[in-house]
């Protein structure tokens, strides 16, 4: 850094330059129409969807275009009671809170239970909003290899007996696609005293045999006591929640100060939410075109040699390791009218820089054979 350490000019420009030589600088583009989206997480096809589009407008206009304030001043709305009810049914459990977004339920769930003596366990490859949770209760994550049963069981044993302990794992890797093994995690877990928080953000809408995910109704709240859940992905809105327990949600209410202190969600985002449950319940068939997606995709790849990551899911990266290599790929494909995601350190470890393809209910044959074509013709061009 700077000589003149308090020179803010210095410091930003400072921090820019290492970036960029770093080759990870990031760039904003707005999207433009046209392109198809093999890089977003609406998995069902449902943010365009015109009923939820209707569903906001007239929620908006029941409720108004904002809540007004948070949940424990005046904004607490019929709407939000009736959404937090629908979500707790979905993936089978007594209750659940709305946050505002999926970063500030892991944040707000995190701080409201650890402290500086908990003792937090987390997978490797766990999503940014989880680490800065625990962080942001002073207390420190032990790491376990990723999806490594045998060294969370190992960290476990070694922990000191006498504090709380907390598992937590996503449901679905975000970056690499994988899903957690719940049930060993939830073994473990009871085995050693240790709460278990799953994160299912990419799983909620899309896995389980009800869309309600990787957790679900298929492991209780006995097995997984804290589930949180993202709005943003397969149900096509925004917002999350966390479901759990009465006792798990009356000290969120109590303690959690990302719940606390903050706005609760606009109504018609609420009203828009339980128009996207509405359609998942009613249209399975979106869940088994997305899976046919995948199955085609993967199928297609794997005739292409193409060096696609291990996942069932519509999170499918493509590992190319060099950044540079990533940014030419991403880029020229952008060229032929297709978003991919282009993932480099520090969001992924070093050397695993890699296109993050995701796919959808909605995406046609034709865009599928588009995108391996291109794939294919990239990959045929060698090292660059
Ligand atoms: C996207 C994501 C979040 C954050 O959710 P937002 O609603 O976008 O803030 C949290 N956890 C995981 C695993 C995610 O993929």
């Amino acid at each position: 850094m700077s000589s003149t350490p308090h020179a803010w000019p210095e410091r930003l420009s400072e921090a820019a330059a290492w970036r960029r030589a770093q080759g990870l600088w990031r760039e904003r583009r707005t999207f433009q129409a046209g392109l198809v989206d093999f890089a977003g997480n609406d998995y069902l096809g449902l943010a365009g969807d015109p009923r939820l589009a209707e569903a906001q407008a007239a929620g908006a206009r029941a409720f108004g275009a904002g809540a007004g304030a948070s949940h424990l001043v005046s904004g607490h709305l019929e709407v939000h009671e009736a959404l937090e009810r629908r979500l707790a049914e979905l993936v089978g459990r007594p209750r659940a809170l709305l946050f505002s977004t999926g970063y500030m339920a892991n944040l707000g769930t995190l701080q409201a239970l650890c402290d500086n003596h908990t003792q937090v366990f987390q997978d490797r490859l766990n999503h940014a909003s989880l680490l800065d949770g625990a962080g942001l209760a002073g207390a420190r994550s032990r790491r376990f290899h990723h999806r490594d049963l045998d060294d969370l069981d190992r960290l476990l044993g070694r922990a000191p007996g006498d504090s709380a302990r907390l598992v937590v794992s996503d449901g679905v890797f975000s970056m690499d696609g994988d899903v957690a093994n719940i049930g060993g995690l939830a073994e473990i877990s009871a085995r050693h005293g240790a709460w278990l928080m799953i994160d299912d953000a990419h799983g909620l809408g899309v896995l389980g045999a009800h869309g309600d995910g990787c957790v679900g109704r298929a492991h209780g709240v006995d097995r997984v006591p804290i589930l949180v859940g993202t709005l943003g992905k397969a149900l096509g809105t925004g917002g999350a929640f966390v479901a759990g327990s009465e006792a798990l949600i009356e000290h969120l209410i109590q303690f959690s100060r990302p719940y606390v202190y903050t706005t609760a969600q606009p109504p018609g985002v609420a009203a828009a939410t339980l128009a996207a449950l509405d359609i998942l319940a009613a249209e399975p068939e979106r869940r088994e075109r997305l899976r046919d997606t995948i199955a085609y995709f993967r199928h297609e790849a794997a005739l292409l040699n193409l060096p696609l990551a291990d996942s069932f899911t519509p999170i499918q990266p493509l590992i190319l390791g060099d950044s540079q290599r990533v940014l030419h790929w991403a880029d020229q494909l952008r060229r032929t009218g297709l978003l991919v995601g282009a993932i480099r350190p520090p969001t992924v470890p070093h050397g695993e820089a890699r296109l993050r393809i995701t796919l959808r209910a909605t995406h046609g044959r034709e865009s599928l054979d588009h995108l391996l074509e291109n794939l294919a013709r990239l990959q045929g061009e060698g090292t660059n």
